[in-house]
């Protein structure tokens, strides 16, 4: 089976995780700070703060905003779960705007209908690896005085109009997941200019207690004061040696999937049943995800699932809109109907192999398999 998605891990990864093994710190030590300083570099962002996940840099970002029960967080329904789930642990209630129909990014026109007097925050989420359009987003957060957060777990790397992402929004969360760009096996990080969302991010990672171990023994003092109820959300220094080494390759990463996207895109310009979501020509598009439109009238999206399943080819969908999931439809009574560009989308929608290392051979198999499944129906 041809993965839709896999890490790509060398030696150089190796050896720089069995240094950290055998380093005084196997966490919340100076990789770990190496780690958040070398991505907030990267993205053009004054500080990162490094988490246990992309689900926890989430959590992170909604924390430091105050979001408390009832407050409203506007998201859009064409993402993973945890973007609208982050807003959930704190009490607060997901609001879902519609995405637009050629890229499946939240629809700017769609925003202003949802904010009420207890909306405190948008989050965008970069989908598949392009970025919203960020410019519109930051006229609607502040005319509103909202909150503007990025979740940018697709997209590290990716560019709008010369900024990267990390860069534009209060607050960006990053995942490192095996599946994205670079992996810490699981991590994530949030990146912000904002020394207060900072500080507060930072204890809430660990317990709510407002210094770390390393700190205390440098002062050579036994006090902390828990100051909120936080979480274990640290990531490692075994972690931030693989990321740290992971990153250096990240330039590499984006050029191959970059040039597998052309390589897919060329293919399907030839075919009128396989339609690949809309770029933007103001953004460098990060690529996590390569997404096609199946025509339904050619073959239905689940038929053309299953028999390239059959023949190897590890395709998925990205993603069931997250108002449609039990939970959501229960403890908000969120129904179908309530984002139909999206649900639309969702019945059409789907993500073929795309990641650094794949080789020329895989993806031509992807290729002819998309064709034969898309083709036979038309005779
Ligand atoms: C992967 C992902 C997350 C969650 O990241 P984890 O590291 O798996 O917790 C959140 N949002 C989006 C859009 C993602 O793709």
């Amino acid at each position: 089976m041809i993965p839709y998605s896999r890490q790509n891990i060398e030696e150089e990864d190796i050896t720089a995780v069995t240094a950290a093994l055998r380093s005084d710190f196997l966490t919340t030590g100076p990789l770990v700070d190496k780690f958040e300083k070398a991505v907030a570099d990267y993205v053009g962002s004054q500080y990162g703060v490094a988490v246990s996940s992309g689900t926890a840099a989430l959590h992170c970002a909604m924390f430091a905003l105050g979001i408390k029960p009832g407050d409203e967080v506007i998201v859009p329904p064409i993402t993973f779960a945890a973007t609208a789930n982050s807003v959930c642990f704190l009490g607060g209630i997901p609001v879902f705007a519609d995405v637009e129909p050629d890229t499946l990014l939240i629809d700017p026109s769609k925003i202003e209908e949802k904010i009420s007097n207890k909306t405190k925050a948008i989050i965008g989420v970069d989908y598949a690896g392009l970025p919203c359009d960020w410019d519109r987003l930051r006229k609607i957060a502040n005319d509103h005085k909202l909150a503007l957060v990025a979740d940018s777990c697709q997209a590290l790397g990716a560019e709008y109009r010369g900024k990267k992402a990390g860069s534009i929004a209060d607050m960006t969360a990053f995942s490192f997941h095996p599946v994205k760009h670079i992996t810490t096996g699981e991590g994530g990080m949030i990146t912000t200019n904002n020394q207060q969302l900072e500080r507060k991010m930072r204890t809430f990672r660990n317990h709510g207690i407002d210094t770390d171990f390393r700190q205390r023994e440098e002062t050579n003092s036994w006090f902390y004061a828990m100051t909120d109820l936080g979480y274990n959300y640290r990531l490692t220094d075994i972690q931030s040696a693989l990321g740290l080494s992971q990153l250096k390759r990240l330039p590499t990463f984006l050029e191959q999937r970059d040039r597998l996207a052309k390589r897919y895109d060329k293919a399907f310009e030839k075919n009128d049943a396989v339609i690949p979501l809309s770029t933007k020509i103001d953004c460098f598009h990060a690529y996590h995800l390569y997404v096609v439109r199946i025509d339904r009238k050619v073959i239905p999206r689940d038929r053309a699932f299953s028999e390239l399943r059959k023949a190897g080819i590890g395709v998925n969908v990205h993603h069931i809109p997250v108002h449609l999931h039990p939970y959501y439809k229960t403890t908000f009574n969120y129904t179908r109907g309530l984002c139909p560009i999206a649900e639309q989308a969702f019945e059409e929608i789907i993500s073929l192999p795309i990641w650094p290392g794949m080789k020329d051979k895989e993806i031509e198999t992807v290729i002819q398999q998309i064709n034969k499944v898309t083709e036979k129906q038309q005779l």
